[in-house]
């Protein structure tokens, strides 16, 4: 996964807003433009600005090193994408190679006006025409085109960028399996870590190879509340997994100055463990026995709640804990949170629900 530094990314294609044109609201729509109400109820598509730090394929250094643990060994790697399907091209603008796109949506979430649209059977594809409401800008524009694209992330938003089917959900299984395959065995942590950041928090993950430091990710919204993740791909992996994060707790706890009640807990991980499961039964006991409440996650549930545009506010409560006593995560944690049914057969499917 290479770093590519934020000066190479000047585009020669930045685009401004023409005078009078106020935004004022953004509605996605599944596979379409997403469209900008401007302030004289005229209408336009979202195109790309041309942003020099380009949000949608780098992180910014704050956003990937931990603000609560200077002894955190952070894998500084800045990009977005977790399969490199995301690049600057010889213009200056974003560049998406749709082969390697799993349309995890962390690229479209972060691009403040919508210019990139997720397209199923197909991809992530970022809009780059001009169109009657955007200029092209010359530099004394650059300050303006700046202070617009701020503007835009403020603005209230409607719809959602895509919709879970059948279809969508063997198609995303099978482009992860053929990702991480390609990819490498820091795959699971690095999406994880860019779903999570697309999703309003900050979170580290360590260098590879570091064996000193053995949580996976680290999320640090504030400097009161901080998180621990484990990241576990592989059913007989889950296993594990409690225990682990345990393990993360006291190491924090006792070296490091955290607090057990300040520090929210989470495993991510690529199917729930069904029913008989030990792993549920455990996640009850340490919750049982020492008020730790850990929250479980798929990998399929964060992008669900990237389409949706939902910002996950995994710190401040137990929005995704589960034991042995649920009957239904969809029902009872994941469909609370997106606020809808979702568009999925009832089957229990190990990506959103716990099977027998
Ligand atoms: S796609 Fe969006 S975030 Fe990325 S450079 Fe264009 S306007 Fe900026
Ligand atoms: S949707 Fe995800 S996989 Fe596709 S280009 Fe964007 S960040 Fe990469």
């Amino acid at each position: 996964m290479s770093k590519i530094l934020y000066q190479k990314t000047k585009s020669k294609h930045k685009k401004t807003i023409k005078a009078g044109w106020n935004p004022i609201r953004l509605t996605f729509a599944p596979g379409k433009n997403t469209m900008i109400l401007f302030s004289n109820q005229k209408t336009a598509f979202a195109t790309c600005l041309g942003c020099q730090d380009a949000p949608c394929v780098f992180f910014k250094e704050s956003e990937i090193t931990p603000a609560n643990f200077d002894g955190f060994p952070v894998n500084r790697c800045i990009d977005v994408c977790a399969t490199g399907a995301i690049r600057i091209g010889d213009n200056g603008l974003p560049l998406i190679d749709n082969e390697k796109c799993i349309l995890c949506g962390a690229c479209a979430s972060r691009c403040p006006l919508g210019a990139i649209r997720l397209v199923a059977g197909r991809g992530a594809v970022i809009e780059v025409a001009p169109n009657e409401a955007f200029l092209e800008a010359t530099n004394s524009d650059s300050h303006n085109a700046e202070l617009m694209r701020n503007l835009f992330q403020t603005l209230p938003t409607e719809g959602v960028s895509l919709i879970e089917s059948d279809d969508i959900v063997n198609e995303i299984t099978s482009k992860i399996q053929k990702a991480a395959a390609v990819v490498g065995d820091q795959f699971p942590n690095l999406l994880t870590r860019n779903l999570l950041i697309s999703s309003g928090n900050n979170a580290a993950i360590s260098r590879k190879g570091n064996n000193f430091m053995r949580m996976d990710i680290v999320l640090s919204n504030t400097m009161e509340t901080s998180g621990v993740v484990e990241v576990e791909f592989g059913q007989d992996a889950n296993m594990e997994a409690p225990r682990d994060v345990l393990d993360s707790i006291a190491v924090l706890v006792s070296r490091y100055n955290w607090t057990i009640k300040n520090t929210a807990s989470f495993i991510v991980t690529d199917l729930l463990p069904n029913r008989r499961s030990e792993y549920w039964h455990i996640i009850q006991d340490i919750n049982n026995v020492f008020g730790i409440k850990i929250g479980t996650i798929t990998i399929f549930c964060l992008m669900l709640l990237n389409w949706n545009r939902k910002k996950l506010i995994l710190l401040k409560n137990h929005n995704f804990y589960a034991d042995r006593a649920i009957d239904s995560y969809r029902a009872e944690v994941l469909e609370p949170l997106m606020q809808r049914k979702l568009k999925l057969n009832n089957l229990p499917n190990p990506l959103v629900d716990i099977a027998k």
